[in-house]
């Protein structure tokens, strides 16, 4: 028999999790369906920020921040650093434990909250008058019975016609996070947050970075940079004195 509950959330990222954090605290009986897997092949809750966008890009930014402060401008407030080098693979094992962490958080929060993790792919079985039946494909299948079902599935990256995402060549944002060795060069499409995270990344490492970008770089760098014209000008301007190309 389906087991029965008041809300049924598909999808484990910011949107699912934290709407089935908020069903629970609200007395309401929560489930929440969600496929991601880990490296490990486990599951993984937090969809793409937490896995493969926001968290794993910010302990990037902040490695490769220290990198070059420690290569470029310690030496202006007289600290000295001698025989300063890149161990790539630790900063990347790093943000793969951050990673990990902020995974096992949002388990400890389903669990606090008393929250059922089914792991699998959650889809529409049957809708009623009283609610739906939400069958979950994974390592067990199971049918959820919901009065009340939140979609929240996130998005994909989106390849370009002709250009498949293979993740060595031609990456999304999921390859752009474990590059095992620097890049000489690193040409980027989009000038968006995400694009130029990763450039500052990879710069900031050691990387020639292009950032092409189909509405003139001014244009996107202002909406980027909080909508106006200054702070676009700002941007371009940090990109060029710090050695990223931006088109
Ligand atoms: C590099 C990068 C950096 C970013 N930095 C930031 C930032 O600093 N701040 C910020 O606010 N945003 C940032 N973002 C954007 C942020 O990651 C997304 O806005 C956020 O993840 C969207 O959350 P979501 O819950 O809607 O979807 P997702 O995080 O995509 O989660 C959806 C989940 O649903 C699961 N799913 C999908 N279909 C099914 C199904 N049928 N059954 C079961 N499960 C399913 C997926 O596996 C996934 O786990 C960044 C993104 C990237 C790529």
């Amino acid at each position: 028999m389906a087991q029965s509950f008041d809300v049924v959330v598909i999808g484990g990222g910011p949107g699912g999790y934290v709407a089935a954090i908020r069903a629970a605290q609200l007395g309401l009986k929560t489930a929440c369906v969600d496929e991601w897997r880990g490296a490990d092949g486990k599951p993984a809750l937090g969809g793409a920020c937490t896995n493969v966008g926001c968290i794993p890009s910010k302990a990037l930014l902040q490695s490769s921040e220290n990198f070059e402060q420690a290569g470029h401008h310690f030496a202006e407030h007289g600290v000295r650093v001698k025989g300063l080098e890149l161990d790539l693979a630790q900063m990347l094992r790093r943000k793969d434990k951050v990673v990990k962490a902020n995974n096992d958080g949002i388990v400890y929060l389903f669990k606090k909250n008393k929250i059922a993790f089914f792991h699998g792919r959650g889809s529409f079985a049957k809708a009623g008058a009283d609610g739906c039946e939400i069958a979950v494909k994974g390592a067990q299948n199971e049918t959820l019975a919901a009065k009340n079902v939140i979609v929240a599935t996130g998005s994909n990256p989106r390849a370009l016609p002709g250009t498949e995402f293979d993740e060595k060549l031609i990456l999304s944002n999921t390859g752009a996070l474990e590059i095992p060795e620097v890049p000489k060069r690193l040409g980027i499409i989009g000038a968006g947050v995400i694009g130029l995270e990763m450039g500052s990344v990879w710069r900031r490492l050691g990387s020639e970075v292009t950032i092409l970008e189909r509405q003139g770089a001014e244009r996107r760098l202002r909406q980027t940079h909080c909508f106006n014209r200054p702070a676009a000008e700002y941007g371009r301007h940090q990109c060029r004195s710090r050695g990223t190309e931006a088109r």
